[in-house]
């Protein structure tokens, strides 16, 4: 664990804890400065600071203690303690311990004075370092007598500048003796007693002043469901504040064409599909603006879903855009979606940076004048010069690579279009409730029926030889690979395998016999283009590509996918890019070339061999990379929480969100006495502005 300087913050709901903290009898205006540099400014501040570990002095058996672990042990002074100095100001202070059966030797070094307290016969305490080896505890610590019960644990608090840890522990309890009794419980009392939480108070005091193992769990199990219900409340609230406050287009669609649509369509629909699509057309039809993500692993077919609520918004009368990342993908679902759409009447039209001159000039025209019914594009999409005549429902494709900015912006183009947000990359059921609480969340959890596993296999460079020559059976079948390098150009920083490199020497391997492809960012769009043609034309039958493929280009031809320094990627990426394989009926494979050195490339490369399912993968992502690393630091918008975490206590967050569902549900909890406390909190995070609430 690591210190928290936490932005989120619990609450005060006594004015009284509101008091600065100069308040605390014992700390001046100095004090209060290096208080305020860690964020503790009010009594209640102080109160709520809580320790993000604590030092363990349980007496242990030495048989159960590990190398190097820290350890409080009791043992009887065996012989004199010996002093040695070794330098001017150095010693080292050795006495042999009898530890349960064990005969030990503690070493305290330059506390000589220590010598005196130690008698031999008698029964000493010490705390330090175990090593194993040589069967010593190098120690910090040391009291004569018995173990004295009450000290188990000691908590370690965050400092910063001149604070340290006694002092705070010593402002602390100044503030509970003086303050303590202040304290009042928040949770509602149904609640409290439903999950047998401790009361705030006691909670509190445990947190600081912990007696025991067991009482610590319960008042960090508190702690954990007061965190998570107040910022379930608060994301529910927005949500129904936003759901309330900006309204939305009601849209009319016509049932029977989209009967007709869904049945012309060259495949039923899965269930999964079905679901999502009612899911979809329910908020379509609402007056309330729809503010929906869309999760579905890569080929469980979200393009047909985005099709169908496309096609209905156009039977009401309203124009649909889509939005993509790249161009390649702009351009791919463009193609599919003109040949789902125009045989129905549906004019679209894709809109990148690569159309120009007097092609856009037209496209712009007629999307202004409604001619245009759906339009496809990339970010240029939401340029100002892009005029919308009637723009009713916005679907961004690859979502989280978008910035907040730019969803905003693009939802602003029309009235109040609906807004739905597809996204490939599996997003594990914790992240999910907290990053996207404010938005519903339909889930495409089947894939359509026939589709073979893609077998996955963990190779190690050494075995290049034999990859290839299975890729090579593979090709003479006439299907075709893909190849992924993490870099395109030899770095001096990194030994990866780079593109351009592993192009050429796959073009002299393969030499006369099939053609090698080389695609990468840095390519222009129209060289791109020919690339990918050719790859899809079959033209070209292996790939060597970096990651830009790695978004939902489709080839089903292609059986193989290589990956090569598979150990670079994160399992979501990698997933991303066998997904690119499976896609036809023939059996695929996936081959992860990679000489992992962590335990944690080597769990990786073990997961992918295992599933294929992108969500047991996203979950294990998360637990092997933490929350902030799963969608990069800085467009991750995770709340951070003092004591709860998110991926470990994933039931508790769960539970708390069905109650704050049910509370912000419910009309008990907008008025009178009961749920003050929560509604203040609501208030003073900004959640609802102070003249909504009573
Ligand atoms: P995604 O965008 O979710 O990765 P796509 O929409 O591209 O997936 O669909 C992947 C493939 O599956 C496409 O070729 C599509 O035509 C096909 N497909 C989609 N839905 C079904 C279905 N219900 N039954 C059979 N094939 C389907
Ligand atoms: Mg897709």
């Amino acid at each position: 664990m690591r210190p928290k300087f936490s932005v989120y913050r619990l609450i005060n709901v006594n004015d009284i804890l509101k008091q600065s903290v100069t308040d605390v009898k014992g700390i001046g205006d100095e004090m209060a400065e290096t208080l305020a540099d860690m964020s503790i400014r009010s009594v209640g501040d102080l109160l709520e600071y809580f320790p993000y570990r604590y030092e363990d002095y349980r007496l242990k058996d030495l048989a159960e203690v590990k190398h190097d672990e820290k350890v409080t042990v009791e043992g009887k002074v065996h012989s004199e303690p010996s002093l040695v100095y070794y330098g001017r100001k150095k010693n080292r202070l050795t006495v042999r311990l009898l530890v349960g059966r064990y005969l030990i030797i503690a070493t305290f070094f330059n506390q000589p004075y220590l010598k005196q307290k130690i008698s031999v016969g008698e029964t000493i305490t010490v705390t330090g370092k175990w090593d194993q080896h040589r069967q010593t505890i190098t120690a910090n610590q040391m009291s004569s007598g018995e173990h004295a019960k009450s000290q188990d644990f000691e908590p370690v608090y965050a400092v910063k500048g001149k604070m340290t840890v006694k002092t705070i522990r010593r402002l602390i309890k100044l503030g509970f003796s003086q303050f303590g009794h202040e304290i009042e419980e928040i949770l509602p009392a149904e609640l409290l007693q439903k999950y047998k939480l401790l009361s705030r108070r006691d909670a509190l005091r445990i947190m600081h002043f912990p007696s025991g193992a067991d009482e610590m769990k319960q008042a960090r199990r508190r702690f954990v469901y007061e965190e998570f219900l107040l910022f379930q409340l608060k994301m529910q609230s927005l949500r129904k504040i936003e759901r309330e406050q900006t309204p939305g287009i009601e849209v009319s669609y016509q049932l029977d064409k989209l009967k007709g649509f869904i049945s012309g369509l060259p495949f039923p629909l899965t269930g999964a599909q079905k679901r999502v699509v009612n899911e979809i057309l329910g908020d379509m039809k609402s007056p309330y603006r729809m503010n929906r993500l869309l999760q579905g692993d890569v080929g469980s077919g979200k393009t047909v879903v985005a099709a169908i609520a496309l096609f209905a918004v156009k039977t009401a009368g309203y124009q649909g855009a889509l939005m993509v990342p790249t161009e390649i993908l702009a351009e791919q679902h463009s193609l599919s979606l003109t040949q789902l759409l125009e045989p129905f009447g549906v004019k679209t039209a894709l809109l990148t940076s690569s159309v120009k001159g007097k092609r856009r000039r037209q496209i712009l025209e007629l999307l202004k004048q409604g001619e245009i019914h759906v339009l496809i594009g990339t970010h240029a999409l939401i340029q100002d010069e892009v005029d919308f005549d009637n723009l009713g429902l916005v679907i961004t494709d690859e979502q989280h690579r978008f910035g907040v900015e730019q969803r905003r912006v693009l939802r602003e183009k029309g009235e109040s279009p609906d807004v739905l947000f597809m996204t490939a990359t599996p997003i594990p059921r914790t992240l999910a409730i907290t990053v996207f609480g404010e938005m519903d969340v339909s889930v495409i959890d089947e894939m359509p029926a026939g589709r073979k596993t893609i077998e996955t296999y963990w190779a190690k460079h050494e075995m290049l030889d034999r990859v290839l020559s299975f890729m090579e059976k593979e090709l003479s079948k006439g299907r075709q690979a893909y190849v992924i390098c993490p870099l395109i150009e030899e770095s001096d920083k990194l030994d990866v395998q780079n593109a351009i490199d592993v192009h050429s020497s796959l073009s002299v391997y393969f030499q006369n016999r099939y053609k090698i492809g080389l695609m990468h960012g840095r390519l222009h769009s129209e060289e791109k283009d020919q690339v990918m043609k050719a790859f899809s034309e079959n033209e070209v039958q292996v790939l060597v590509s970096t990651t830009v493929v790695e978004v939902g280009v489709n080839v089903p031809n292609a059986t193989v996918m290589l990956i090569y320094d598979a150990e670079r990627f994160g399992l979501a990426q990698l997933h991303q890019l066998r997904g690119r394989v499976g896609r036809g009926s023939d059996q695929s494979y996936c081959i992860l070339l990679a000489d992992p050195k962590s335990e944690v490339g080597k769990e990786r490369m073990k997961i992918m061999s295992e599933t294929n399912d992108g969500f047991v993968l996203s979950e294990k992502d998360l637990e092997l990379r933490g929350p902030g690393d799963f969608f990069g630091k800085k467009q991750s918008g995770l709340p951070e929480f003092k004591v709860a975490d998110m991926v470990h206590d994933y039931r508790a967050l769960e539970t708390a969100r069905n109650d704050a569902s049910l509370l912000v549900q419910s009309a008990a909890f907008w008025q009178g006495e009961k749920y003050r406390s929560l509604r203040d909190y609501l208030r003073e995070t900004g959640a609802l502005a102070s003249e909504k609430l009573d």
